[in-house]
């Protein structure tokens, strides 16, 4: 079905945007563009980037027009700094282009570029994200560009007049992202500029005046040069370089090199047509690179600023400590080992770009599936208000097909739960499963994947030793021999209903059920507070016997995963 185009489906008012934007230019092609810079690992943070254009593509190709996502890959520009966890003699390679730096010891990889945009690469295939990737090492080094440097270089006074004007208002970028993403995400926001082709490299001024193109060296391949000349009539430039290497080359033919960032976007934006391209609020200071560019593109590159609102950053939170060698920083394809994938694709479609949020790591993660399997059951049953019937069919399929989905997806949590008490053990799973609802019972753990896989992982990776239930092997004697008559009868209440309630809708009746007869009730009265409290120590009295703390898992997932005889062992004795 067509998407509802009103306020709430912001995907289909930035779409409606970018399609008379097209129109007003020239109707054909429409052209949308992220960029993500492969100097480390890609963060969870910048998938943002890609996701708010990808979104808007895909609304444009569900209405049956052509849309071309353009995926820079800002690959050849400098190592900025030796990576954590890189020795120093990593230093060697500050200065060169991403695609000159080796890989990483035993990565299978050609250069350093390459190992991290491959998972990156590889998360978005997963997310169904339809892009046309574009090396600009491949871009500037085939001489793609060679007509963009030749003009810009000509009409370097110009450019340096423009960004001398606002080099005066520019503010300092962090402190921007600070504003904007608080103090505590401030690191977080560091860390997702520098994946955002934010480089704030110099902008070109030298002692002989201002160049907005930066070479390699050719002996040194570091961009630690300074241009000392450029002669206009021949195309002949001359840099030296911080090595000794001094070398005067002609720009027609001459490959190792770029225009600096405030100058390359815009160039890009005039080369390619992008109609629309989002950025992070580190491009969206005053003075800052979207500012300056809006104005170079016109001036110098006689192209057009394209539509990009500003995206708000992308928080954390709750990720337990990985394994040091990848730093600590959380990518897509860590999202993904614990979640699925139209899960992590719902948390961008149902937030405006200027929203903030943050992908919970944590429980908070249980109950976000919680909210979309209500929105699910909405969704089936045409309840659905047309935000989440929106941001819910976006999430689910683009204009290519469906993504994968669970055929049976039971509560994450629940999932979450059994793998804890099972650890992982097939057998145990699938019974367990199969007991949660006896009419329907799982016929293999198939139909319950790839669910139970992430909640698996999350499981592994994310709960702490701490937290992990562990039932208990042998009756807590000391406990049961100091039960009172009041909570011995509640006890028997429970096993004695245990075969006739045995499912996760019966044990739920039941256990709830248990104070109300003690109390003399029905087990279908209206709770009152003091049942609640009663309900509340008769779930701690169960925990307590059963696993040794005070609170678990939900307490029927709890005793189907026990098993009826152990449960009779542990509280009775
Ligand atoms: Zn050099």
């Amino acid at each position: 079905m067509a998407a509802q185009n009103t306020d709430a489906d912001w995907v289909a008012r930035l779409a409606d945007e970018v399609v008379a934007e097209v129109e007003r230019r020239a109707p054909g092609r429409v052209v949308v563009a992220s960029g993500l810079s492969p100097s480390g690992p890609i963060h969870l943070g910048n998938l943002r980037e890609v996701m708010v254009p990808h979104l808007v593509a895909d609304e444009i190709r569900r209405r049956g027009l052509e849309c071309v996502h353009i995926l820079s890959w800002d690959d050849f520009d400098r190592l900025r700094r030796v990576p954590a966890d890189m020795d120093s003699s990593w230093a060697e390679h500050v200065g060169k282009p991403l695609t000159s730096v080796p890989a990483p010891p035993g990565s299978p990889h050609p250069n350093w570029a390459e190992h991290f945009k491959a998972p990156m690469a590889a998360s978005l295939a997963r997310l169904g994200v339809q892009y046309r990737g574009v090396s600009q090492t491949q871009m500037y080094t085939s001489g793609a560009y060679v007509d963009q440097v030749l003009l810009a270089m000509r009409e370097r006074a110009r450019i340096d007049a423009v960004l001398a004007r606002y080099r005066t208002k520019a503010a300092p970028v962090r402190a921007v992202a600070e504003v904007a993403a608080g103090e505590a995400d401030a690191a977080a926001a560091e860390l997702a500029a520098e994946g955002s082709g934010a480089a704030t490299e110099d902008e070109g001024v030298t002692s002989a005046g201002y160049f907005p193109f930066k070479p390699y060296c050719s002996v040194c391949q570091r961009d630690l040069t300074t241009v000392t000349g450029y002669d206009d009539a021949t195309t002949a430039m001359t840099y030296t370089c911080v090595c000794g290497h001094t070398q005067t080359v002609l720009l027609t033919e001459f490959r190792d090199g770029k225009l600096v960032w405030k100058v390359d976007w815009p160039m890009r934006w005039a080369y390619e047509g992008v109609v629309f391209e989002p950025s992070g609020v580190d491009h969206q200071s005053p003075g800052s690179s979207f500012d300056v560019g809006g104005q170079l593109v016109r001036d110098i590159f006689g192209g057009e600023q394209p539509i990009g609102p500003m995206y708000a950053f992308v928080g954390i939170t709750g990720m337990a400590k990985m394994s040091s060698s990848r730093g600590g920083v959380p990518t897509p394809a860590d999202a993904l080992e614990i979640m699925e994938e139209f899960l992590l694709r719902w948390l961008y479609t149902r937030r405006r770009p200027q929203q903030a949020f943050s992908v919970a790591f944590d429980t908070e993660l249980h109950r976000v599936y919680d909210e979309w399997d209500a929105v699910e059951r909405k969704v089936a049953e045409g309840t659905a208000s047309d935000l989440d019937f929106s941001s819910y069919d976006r999430a689910v399929r683009t204009a290519a097909g469906e993504l994968p989905r669970t055929a049976r997806p039971l509560p994450y949590r629940t999932l979450a739960s059994v793998a804890d008490i099972t650890t992982g053990d097939p057998a145990q799973t699938l019974r367990i499963l199969s007991d949660l609802d006896p009419q329907h019972p799982i016929g293999s753990l198939d139909e319950v994947r790839p669910r139970l896989d992430r909640a698996q992982c999350w499981v592994e990776t994310q709960l702490p030793a701490t937290q992990r239930t562990r039932l208990r092997l042998e009756p807590d004697r000391a406990a049961l021999d100091g039960l009172s008559d009041q909570q011995r009868g509640a006890l028997k209440l429970l096993l004695d209903g245990l075969d006739t309630h045995w499912s996760y809708e019966g044990l739920s009746k039941l256990v709830y059920a248990v104070p109300k007869l003690q109390a003399g009730l029905t087990a279908d009265a209206k709770p009152t507070p003091e049942l609640k409290v009663a309900q509340r120590t008769f779930f701690a009295l169960v925990y307590r016997l059963l696993i040794g703390s005070d609170t678990g898992p939900r307490l029927p997932t709890l005793l189907l995963a026990a098993g009826q005889d152990r449960v009779r062992t542990l509280l009775c004795g």
